[in-house]
């Protein structure tokens, strides 16, 4: 018998409404014959440099992906634009998660986060911090691309939320990178990205660092461009700086 049919079976009832996180932790406690029930304890075995961790991060992401790829919570599901769902990707067991606004065109061409032009300009920035991209987890607010890369709808963000909630409720991160407006929004509605950035956000579980989408470096010239470049160097130390601080045991090479 397996947990949720246990559950079942103690409240007498056919139907339990647990979380998706929780159904997942579940499938990862049965999987791995974890006897350990505390989700915290299970959590954080997922969190070591070992081999054993690394199989449950394996297993845990594949369940996410699969959650993910069945969801049609919005229309953007059925979207011309979209050709296949946008999971995050990395490392599930980094304190710092960079999130980003949706798929573009390169991303929807090859189911990942952060591939196309402004990906490699993300790419290079960790590269400079002496950051292997894949230590740390690389997502999206919304997981569809929409028609002409149009900015996501609010109606659409509510409707993903279930996902990126998922994703972050494994990683547990300490420190996230919000880049560009949409992000920052998520966290803190009817906040302007060029007032936030650079200012630390505190959620009560996570430390925020709103910086500018990398895209919008693509967009500056002349004196603007020197600017943008800088301040969002700026914010990625910063971010990193405390991520490392927080967590001073994490190898992010
Ligand atoms: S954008 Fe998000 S909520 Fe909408 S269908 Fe895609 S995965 Fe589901």
């Amino acid at each position: 018998m397996d947990i949720e049919e246990e559950i079942r079976d103690y409240f007498a009832t056919v139907e339990i409404n647990l979380p998706d996180s929780m159904k997942l932790l579940m499938n990862l406690k049965d999987k791995f014959n974890i006897l350990d029930s505390n989700a915290h304890a299970i959590l954080e075995s997922i969190k070591t440099d070992n081999v054993e961790s690394e199989k449950k991060r394996a297993y845990l992401y594949s369940k996410i992906k699969e959650h993910l790829n069945s969801c049609q919570k919005c229309p953007l599901y059925a979207a011309e634009s979209h050709t296949q769902k946008v999971a995050g990707e990395g490392a599930l067991n980094s304190p710092l998660v960079l999130i980003g606004e949706g798929p573009g065109f390169d991303e929807d061409k090859m189911g990942r986060p952060f591939v196309g032009r402004a990906g490699q300009i993300l790419t290079t920035i960790l590269n400079k911090l002496e950051i292997r991209r894949e230590k740390v987890y690389i997502t999206n607010v919304i997981k569809c691309r929409p028609p002409q890369n149009r900015t996501p709808m609010q109606k659409e963000i509510r409707a993903c939320s279930h996902n990126l909630e998922l994703e972050l409720s494994f990683i547990t991160p300490k420190v996230i990178i919000a880049l560009g407006a949409v992000p920052l929004n998520y966290f803190k509605s009817g906040s302007s990205i060029i007032r936030e950035r650079g200012r630390w956000i505190n959620s009560g579980e996570y430390w925020i660092m709103p910086t500018f989408h990398p895209a919008y470096i693509l967009r500056q010239q002349g004196k603007a461009l020197n600017r943008v470049k800088w301040a969002i160097w700026q914010d990625f130390n910063k971010a990193v700086e405390k991520a490392k601080e927080m967590c001073p045991e994490y190898k992010y090479s």
